[in-house]
C-alpha cells in the first residue's frame, strides 16, 4: 500500500483519559478512535492487526475441528430467562425493547443462543461431539470501561462452544483447547501463562485463563516457584495451616476499651500485639442478607473464594450504612462473638488461640478470644487471598510469586448447567435421554492485540511481533520525488509483494525525520531506507524495529532474504 493513499491519522498527543500504553499507542498510531465510553471505531491499520489475530484464531480453531458460525448479537430475553441468567447478569447486560415491547439483550456471550440451536437439531449421541465458534461483537455494559479496546463495552470476541455425550469427550476437547490456545498466543508472539480460574457468571465447574504477563494487567496471578501450579489470585488456594499445639494458657474472654481504634493497624499498635493476633470480621451481603467472613488481621478476605464456599449467587462487600442499620454495631468494632449472622471462618483463624476481635460495641475489643469456645462458625474454609511468599498448596517446598496479568483467553468446562436448564438433551447408545455436556472457550480479539502492545513497545512507539504487524516492511525513500529513488521503491515494492510480504511504501512528500517517526510509532518490523548514496553502490539500508540495528543489503538481490529474516525475528 502507498502511505499517501492510506487513512492513518497519527497523533502526537495521547488521549487525555488513557491510562495504559496500548491505549495511548493505538490512538496515536491511528488504529482506533473512541465513539463513546468503551465504544471504538477500528480504522484501517487497526483492522489489519485484528484480522491477523482472527486468522490465527480461525486456523487454530479449524485445526481442532471447530466449525465457524455467526450468531445474532441481539438475543430474546426468553432464552436468558430459561437459563436463569436474565436476573443474575445484572447491569452488565444491555437490555432492549423492540416496538412490540418485547425484551431483548445485546449478547455479552452466546451460551443461550448456541444451546438453543443445538437442542433443536441434535438428538443423538451419533451427532456428538460438536464444536462451533464465531468471531463476533459482544456488548457488556462494563462498570469501568477503560484502557481503550482492552476493556471496552463493545468488543470483538472469538467464542467457541462444544457439546458432548460424555465426560471423557469434554475432557479431551478441553485438552485440545488448551493446546490450541497455547498455539494461538505463542503465534501472536506473546509471553503468557495458563492459570486456574474462577468460572464467574458463565458458570461451570472448571476453568483456565490465559494471562499475558504485564504490569498494567488488571488481574493478579499467583504461581509456585517450584511446581507448575498457577492460578488467578481470585481462586488461588492457600496451604492448610499445619497442626500446632495450643498454648499452655487459654486466656478468658476479656472486653477492653479501645477508644477510636478501628483499623487492624490502630488496634495492633494500641494493644501492642501483632496484626497476626487480630481477627478481622468482614461483613458482606448476598441474596440472603448479611454474612461475616473472618480472616487474620494481616490478610485480605477473598470474596470469590468465600462466595464459592457459601455457594450463593452473588456476594458483595456490604455498605457501612446497611451494616449499622441491620446490626446496630459501629463499623470498626464488629466481631464474631455472639454476632447474629452466618459466620465463615478462614482455616488460619480456626488454628489461632488467644486472639483479638471487635466486641460489637463502640470503642471496645475482646482479647483472649478462642475459636471453638467463643465463636459459632457456620463453616470453616479457605477464604483469604494468597500473597507473595505464601507456601504453595500443591507442593512441599514452593512459595507463591504474584505477578500482574491481562486475561486474553478463558476456557470453561460448563458441565450440564445450560443443557439441563434449557433441556438440550440427546439419546445415548442405550436410548436413554441425557443432558449434553458442554464447554465454552473465549478470546478477546482486540484485547489480544492490545496486550501485544503492552508487551512490545518503547518510548518511540509499537514494536509489533511479526505475526500481528499491519505491514511487515515499510519502504522509506529519503526523497520519493527523485526518479532513481522512486523507481527503486517501486521495484522493491513489487519484489516484496511477489514474495508475499505486506509492504507499506512511504511515498509522502514529508521530511525523512517525519517518515522515521511514523514508521517507529506504527511499529513495522523492518524499515528499508532507500537513499541516493547507497543506491549508487547498489545497496539499501535494512533496519530492524525490534533490535534498532541497521545493515546494508544488496539491492535488489538482498530482498530475497527478507522472508527468512521475518521468520526468525
Ligand atoms: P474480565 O474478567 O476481564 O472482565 P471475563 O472473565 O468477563 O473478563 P470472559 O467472559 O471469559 O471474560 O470473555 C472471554 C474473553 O473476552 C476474555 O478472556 C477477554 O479476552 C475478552 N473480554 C472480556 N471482556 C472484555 C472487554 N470488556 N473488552 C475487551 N475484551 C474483553
Ligand atoms: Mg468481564
Amino acid at each position: 500500500m502507498y502511505y499517501s493513499k492510506l487513512f492513518i491519522p497519527t497523533l502526537k498527543q495521547s488521549p487525555a483519559d488513557s491510562e495504559v500504553v496500548s491505549h495511548k499507542l493505538m490512538v496515536r498510531a491511528g488504529m482506533i478512535r473512541q465513539l463513546a465510553a468503551g465504544i471504538y471505531s477500528t480504522l484501517p491499520l487497526g483492522l489489519r492487526v485484528l484480522k491477523k489475530v482472527e486468522t490465527i484464531l480461525r486456523e487454530e480453531m479449524n485445526r481442532i475441528g471447530g466449525q465457524e458460525v455467526f450468531l445474532p448479537s441481539v438475543q430474546p430475553a426468553e432464552l436468558w430467562q430459561e437459563s436463569g441468567r436474565w436476573n443474575l447478569y445484572g447491569k452488565e447486560l444491555l437490555r432492549l425493547k423492540d416496538r412490540h415491547d418485547r425484551e431483548f439483550c445485546y449478547g455479552p456471550t452466546h451460551e443461550e443462543v448456541i444451546t438453543d440451536i443445538v437442542r433443536r437439531e441434535v438428538k443423538s449421541y451419533r451427532q456428538l461431539p460438536l464444536l462451533m465458534y464465531q468471531i463476533q461483537t459482544k456488548f457488556r455494559d462494563e462498570v469501568r470501561p477503560r484502557f481503550g479496546i482492552m476493556r471496552g463495552r463493545e468488543f470483538m470476541m472469538k467464542d467457541a462452544y462444544s457439546f458432548h455425550a460424555d465426560e471423557a469427550s469434554v475432557q479431551a476437547m478441553y485438552e485440545d483447547m488448551k493446546q490450541a490456545y497455547s498455539n494461538i498466543f505463542r503465534r501472536c508472539g506473546l509471553d503468557f501463562k495458563m492459570v486456574e480460574a474462577d468460572s464467574g457468571t458463565i458458570g461451570g465447574s472448571f476453568s483456565h485463563e490465559f494471562m499475558v504477563l504485564a504490569d498494567s494487567g488488571e488481574d493478579a496471578i499467583a504461581f509456585c516457584d517450584a511446581c507448575d501450579y498457577a492460578s488467578n489470585v481470585e481462586k488461588a488456594a492457600a496451604k492448610l495451616p499445619g497442626k500446632t499445639d495450643p498454648p499452655k494458657t487459654l486466656e478468658d474472654l476479656n472486653k477492653i476499651p479501645t477508644p477510636n481504634q478501628k483499623t487492624v493497624e490502630e488496634v495492633a499498635k494500641f494493644l501492642k500485639v501483632s496484626p497476626r493476633q487480630i481477627v478481622k470480621t468482614i461483613v458482606l451481603e448476598n441474596e440472603n442478607g448479611l454474612v461475616a467472613g473472618l480472616v487474620r488481621g494481616d490478610r485480605q478476605i477473598n470474596p470469590i473464594k468465600l462466595k464459592n464456599l457459601i455457594g450463593c449467587d452473588w456476594l458483595h462487600s456490604a455498605p457501612e450504612s446497611l451494616i449499622t442499620s441491620k446490626t446496630n454495631i459501629p463499623c470498626g468494632f464488629i466481631g464474631p462473638v455472639d454476632l447474629d449472622m452466618n459466620i465463615y471462618v478462614d482455616h488460619e483463624v480456626a488454628a489461632m488461640h488467644n486472639f483479638v476481635t471487635g466486641a460489637n460495641s463502640k470503642d471496645a475489643h475482646y482479647t483472649g478470644v478462642q475459636f471453638g469456645r467463643d465463636i459459632k462458625a457456620t463453616q470453616v474454609g479457605d477464604i483469604h487471598e494468597v500473597q507473595e511468599d505464601d507456601p504453595c498448596p500443591r507442593c512441599d517446598s514452593g512459595r507463591y510469586k504474584v505477578k500482574r496479568g491481562i486475561e486474553v483467553g478463558h476456557i470453561f468446562i460448563l458441565g450440564t448447567k445450560y443443557s439441563s436448564a434449557m433441556k438440550a438433551h440427546f439419546l445415548d447408545e442405550h436410548g436413554k435421554e441425557n443432558p449434553m455436556i458442554m464447554g465454552c472457550y473465549g478470546i478477546g480479539v482486540g484485547r489480544t492485540a492490545a496486550a501485544a502492545i503492552e508487551q512490545n513497545h518503547d518510548d518511540k512507539g509499537i514494536i509489533w511481533p511479526v505475526p500481528l504487524a499491519p505491514f511487515q516492511v515499510v519502504l522509506i525513500p529519503v526523497k520519493f520525488e527523485e526518479d532513481s529513488q522512486r523507481q527503486a521503491c517501486e521495484e522493491a515494492y513489487k519484489i516484496l509483494g511477489d514474495l508475499g510480504i505486506e509492504t507499506l511504501l512511504d511515498d509522502r512528500p514529508e521530511r525523512l525525520g517525519v517518515k522515521f517517526k511514523d514508521a517507529e510509532l506504527l511499529g513495522i518490523p523492518f524499515q528499508i531506507i532507500i537513499g541516493p548514496k547507497n543506491l549508487e553502490n547498489g545497496q539499501v539500508e535494512l533496519k530492524s524495529r525490534k533490535t534498532d540495528t541497521s545493515e546494508l543489503i544488496d539491492f535488489p538481490s538482498g530482498l530475497q532474504d527478507i522472508p527468512s529474516r521475518l521468520k526468525t525475528s
